[in-house]
């Protein structure tokens, strides 16, 4: 019985967009049993990515509205739902991925036992076929490393994206934390994941990040460029987070390392391009490409295109201005959905999770779960 509850689950967020795929050890389950208790397991498979309030999930879930409230909060504290309070308002719930989602949201309850087993399942979380179509996070330009008279979009810019929003948190970079249990610590900074909104509320109320102000947060943007962190935003132009990456723990950037051509899959608008009448060999951009996509052919540095994903970080520390960053040509470039939403609408059919027919009987089990509770109340 307990180990079907964790069966069905594993299928459950293996049909929302983000996906769980299985593994042959079953590490999964193990990270399931420890995050979920059985009926908290049972609870999840109640909610749809459309948020609702406890008692239109208790409807669905034919629960007292009382016990489900107060199941729902429990679930916040441990990341296991995602909640958006607003005053005045009944809390609105809704499930969450795996990752981008809960496995993040687990900041404050990493030991080694669950470090150990998310480092299990990476290998097997990012399917470097359905991340080429559809990528979770896209890479933007760092600080300057773009020229003037290079087109650039305002959602490719860190700096926009943070001007957007008034409530915004930053919180420690749970990659490198998880480095730092497993007594490997990173020497960069650590406190330097940015979210926006309602997200921005959902790590201050959950005690995993604290407010900072956009002057605050642009500071960030000057740390991450000081200490060679790649700027990696929601792949979706009204972007929910900036996240702030190194190659040695980012679980991203450690996969696409992995790949023979990280930049095919990686979503970039943007490529760096050397003059090596302008280079005099100092090896400074190596240091900064997290990507290890700079080498020395001959005694002259060049850019492996097929590793490049136009971070910028070789660009703003070049002595010699021998680095510039360039728009890809239109066909290389990839499609930046308007928001989180379509985002994840295009990744659930792109793997095949989702169609028309799906999304319509979603829709309909919502609305006749709202008509029923409004009814009951
Ligand atoms: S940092 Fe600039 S000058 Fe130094 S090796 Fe790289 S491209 Fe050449
Ligand atoms: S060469 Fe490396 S540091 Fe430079 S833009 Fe490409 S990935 Fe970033």
């Amino acid at each position: 019985m307990t180990v079907d509850v964790y069966r069905r689950l594993a299928h459950f967020l293996d049909q929302l967009p983000g996906g769980f795929p299985a593994t042959d050890s079953g590490v999964e389950f193990k990270i399931l049993q420890r995050l979920f208790s059985p009926e908290e397991a049972e609870h999840f498979m109640h909610l749809s990515l459309i948020e609702e309030t406890a008692k239109v999930i208790g409807c669905q879930a034919s629960k007292p509205v009382e016990e489900v409230s107060e199941r729902l909060a429990g679930m916040e504290r441990k990341g296991l739902v995602y909640a958006r309070l607003k005053e005045g308002h009944d809390s609105q719930y809704s499930a969450v991925h795996f990752v981008v989602g809960i496995y993040e949201f687990q900041l404050n309850k990493m030991d080694t036992a669950l470090v150990e087993y998310f480092e299990a399942y990476l290998p097997y979380f990012i399917d470097p076929e359905v991340w080429s179509k559809v990528p979770q996070l896209r890479t933007i330009p760092i600080g300057e490393s773009v020229a003037a008279t290079t087109a650039v979009m305002d959602y490719e810019r860190a700096e926009a994206l943070i001007q957007r929003h008034d409530r915004i948190s930053v919180a420690n970079c749970i990659c490198r934390l998880e480095k730092e249990i497993l007594g490997e610590p990173c020497v960069k900074p650590v406190e330097t994941c940015l979210s926006f909104g309602s997200g921005a509320d959902f790590y201050v109320r959950n005690a995993m990040g604290r407010y900072i102000t956009q002057e605050e947060a642009l500071g960030i943007l000057r740390i991450a460029e000081e200490n060679g962190l790649v700027l990696q935003p929601d792949a979706a132009q009204e972007t929910t987070f900036i996240c702030c990456c190194c190659g040695c723990c980012c679980g991203v950037l450690r996969t696409l390392k992995n790949h023979p051509a990280p930049a095919e899959i990686a979503a970039s608008a943007f490529v760096a391009v050397h003059d090596e009448d302008l280079c005099d060999g100092c090896g400074l951009c190596q240091e900064r490409s997290q990507m290890d996509a700079l080498y020395l052919d001959n005694g002259i540095m060049s850019v492996d295109r097929t590793h490049c994903i136009g971070c910028g970080l070789c660009i703003t520390t070049c002595p010699n201005e021998a680095l510039t960053l360039e728009r890809k040509p239109e066909a290389e470039e990839r499609y930046v959905p308007r928001t989180t939403t379509d985002k994840y609408i295009h990744l659930a059919k792109t793997r095949g999770v989702l169609d028309n027919r799906k999304m319509a009987k979603i829709f309909l089990q919502s609305r006749k779960d709202r008509l029923l509770a409004e009814r009951d109340s």
